[in-house]
């Protein structure tokens, strides 16, 4: 706490993750001798750097990045960008310290990283997001490489600022490399599924849960919180599944829409007009915007929060439980606070904590890195057949691992102990670095 002051985010990550590994250590004390845990808590490098840009008036603008290259101990690092206003360091470093466990279970050959800044893309005009993004990228890109440290989108980021980021990239270096960033475009160098992977995998997820319970999706009613590019794959794979999508929301309210929510009309709304809910719920017989209370007041049987950290409160997981819910899997990056967490788990609700469920986002961007390095496109059915293959592996091997040190049925344990293995065996393997 005294070495990185002020950074809550952080704190929570770090306590969360520990407070899986008493049992580790005394099963290994090599980790403890090789001061594994001091290690991993400090980040390899930490960047943080000035982004000037000209806006539409002819203001000058100033934000602040950031790139947080937490460890690179089974490959490059690996983690997207945020442009929100509320980043700061102490986002994007939990944000990377998760992205370390959580690449880690995927089983592919990825780092954990994470980077951002500031900067508040909504009401810009794409000709200031694009000076923005080449003013970020004139710094970020003597950090990053194939195989040095490979950024992707998050809150914020999505294909229009990962083109402008390439684009800027292809022309300082005067390299047309790739593997540098992932969730690119399909005409230059994007994989097929990377935009519909993490919330597909969230769901994927949470039906595995489901299913150690001979349940299912199917006919269930499920809430979705957020209405970006996790909640709107998540709401398009729980539908496909039998399930009723009933909540999405941004950070203006939720929208309540009990007949099952008009996907083609939520992404024409968020994805072509880059509009509101409320702009939804204009063209929606039947539908409601609340900006009130909780999404999570709402009974529902599936919780997927998709929105940001900590909007799962204790109070909402209480009204959740109170409500009947069978399963919460995380598309968001630690959006359930400990409490609720704690809450969850002890009246024993299925949860799938993000490092594990929203695997699939990152997971696939290794796949689009495979796809770069061998200059080639994979298929959409065959994409997914591996993505639904991975959340599988990383599924089984949460429940496994946790049956293994006595917490049977505990995701947390299993995602946080089978991830945390994998890099400190790696580190272990390289002595004192
Ligand atoms: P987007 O920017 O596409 O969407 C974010 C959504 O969440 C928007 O609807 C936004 O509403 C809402 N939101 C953001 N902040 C708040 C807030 N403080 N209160 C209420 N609503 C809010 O981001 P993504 O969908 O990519 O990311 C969502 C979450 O998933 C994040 O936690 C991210 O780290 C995590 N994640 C994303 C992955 C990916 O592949 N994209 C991979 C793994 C995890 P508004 O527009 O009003 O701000």
């Amino acid at each position: 706490l005294r070495r990185n002051p002020g950074e809550v985010e952080f704190h929570q990550a770090v306590r969360e993750v520990f407070e899986s590994l008493g049992p580790v250590l005394r099963k290994n004390p090599q980790y403890v001798e090789a001061a594994v845990l001091e290690r991993i808590c400090e980040p390899e490098r930490q960047i943080i750097f000035r982004v000037p840009w000209v806006d539409d008036t002819g203001r000058v603008r100033i934000n602040r990045g950031f790139r947080v290259e937490y460890n690179s101990a089974l490959g490059p690092f690996k983690g997207g960008l945020r442009f929100h206003p509320s980043v700061y360091l102490g986002i994007v470093k939990f944000l990377g310290f998760e992205q370390i466990f959580k690449n880690a279970l995927t089983g592919l050959p990825i780092g954990g990283g994470k980077g951002g800044s500031d900067f508040d893309p909504r009401g810009r005009s794409d000709g200031e997001v694009m000076r923005f993004c080449q003013s970020f990228m004139t710094e970020l890109y003597r950090h990053i490489g194939e195989y040095t440290d490979v950024p992707a989108g998050d809150i914020g980021v999505g294909a229009r600022e990962v083109g402008y980021l390439f684009g800027q990239y292809k022309r300082i270096t005067n390299r047309y490399e790739s593997g540098v960033l992932t969730g690119k475009g399909l005409t230059w160098g994007g994989s097929l599924v990377r935009r519909e992977a993490t919330g597909y995998g969230a769901v994927l997820f949470a039906q595995s849960m489901l299913g150690t319970q001979a349940e299912s999706l199917d006919g269930r009613r499920v809430s979705v919180s957020g209405s970006g590019n996790v909640a709107i794959y998540a709401a398009e794979k729980a539908q496909q599944l039998g399930g009723r999508v009933i909540t999405f929301s941004d950070s203006s309210g939720y929208v309540v829409d009990e007949a099952g929510i008009d996907l083609d009309l939520l992404k024409e709304v968020k994805e072509v007009e880059r509009g509101r809910v409320s702009d939804y719920v204009d063209r929606r017989p039947g539908a409601r915007l609340v900006s009130e209370g909780s999404i999570w007041d709402v009974p529902t049987d599936v919780a997927l929060p998709c929105a940001t950290q900590n909007e799962l409160t204790e109070a909402d997981a209480k009204q959740l439980v109170a409500n009947g819910v069978r399963a919460v899997a995380e598309g968001a990056n630690m959006p359930t606070t400990p409490e609720a967490v704690s809450l969850l788990r002890d009246a024993g609700v299925l949860f799938g904590p993000g490092k594990a469920a929203n695997a699939g986002g990152v997971a696939t961007s290794a796949l689009e890195m495979q796809q770069n390095a061998s200059r080639d496109s994979w298929s959409f059915e065959y994409t997914e057949s591996r993505l639904a293959e991975i959340m599988t592996g990383i599924h089984d091997s949460c429940l496994a691992t946790a049956e293994e040190y006595e917490a049977p049925g505990d995701y947390v344990v299993g995602a946080n102990v089978a991830g945390f293995t994998k890099v400190a065996d790696a580190m272990i393997a390289f002595g004192v670095i």
